[in-house]
């Protein structure tokens, strides 16, 4: 847990807590050794986590951002967490995306700002890469929960080989389902990690072409609030 200053512009510094743990297994996950149980950790009763919340709250955090690997594993503690802050603090929820309608229902009302990332375009993709089946419906049911209970904000990591068949089919949808004007940052820092060498085509990085070409679909979209 940490200030954390490399996230939107508008979240730092972000009191950011990693959990150990995720919902879904991408090839590519950077934070492999976290979301894939690797490292030990270290175990927080839930009034010491709320003392740490406190604590990156009072040191001048705008928010605490509940991330991972994935906060939903923790759903239950972190609701049961927040009994115990004594101090007035929008919950970022920092996640995957992927899952269930009873946790979004839970979420409503718990979490501020919803961070989202929004990986793939076809169940197909989201099955090969993240061992995701039904990501689609799971994806798209729980940012328009995000968007009508909370603030906004979709993060979009640009797959090399997956501009037509991810990129595009995004942004296209949130243009349509969520607004032109929603906050998406369109990222383009993939980079070869953990298992990705199993997927031919994500063995290297963005090439110039894919990045414009990434621009140019949230243009097309009419996305008017996006960032890269
Ligand atoms: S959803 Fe994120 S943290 Fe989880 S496996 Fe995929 S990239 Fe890693």
């Amino acid at each position: 847990m940490f200030e954390h200053m490399g996230e939107e512009p508008e979240l730092v510094p972000s009191g950011t807590i990693f959990t150990m743990g995720c919902t879904m297994r991408c090839l590519h996950c950077q934070n492999w050794s976290i979301s894939q149980w690797y490292e030990e950790g270290e175990t927080y009763t839930t009034e010491r986590l709320a003392r740490a919340v406190e604590r990156l709250r009072k040191a001048g955090c705008r928010n605490v951002n509940l991330v991972g690997g994935e906060p939903t594993p923790w759903r239950q503690q972190w609701l049961e967490t927040f009994k115990y802050v004594d101090v007035n603090v929008p919950v970022v929820w920092n996640s995957n995306s992927y899952y269930s309608e009873e946790t979004a229902k839970l979420l409503a009302g718990f979490a501020d700002i919803y961070l989202l990332d929004f990986k793939y375009g076809s169940n197909r993709c989201a099955e090969r890469i993240s061992d995701a089946p039904h990501y689609w419906e799971a994806c798209t049911r729980n940012h328009l929960y995000g968007k009508k209970y909370g603030e906004l904000i979709i993060r979009v990591l640009v797959l090399p080989g997956h501009l037509e068949c991810c990129t595009k089919i995004i942004l296209n949808w949130i243009a349509e389902n969520l607004g032109r004007d929603v906050r998406t940052n369109i990222m383009f820092q993939y980079r070869p990690e953990w298992r990705a060498h199993e997927i031919p085509e994500l063995q290297r990085r963005l090439i110039r072409s894919e990045m414009e070409r990434a621009v140019e679909i949230a243009e097309e979209a009419g996305l008017t609030n996006f960032i890269t």
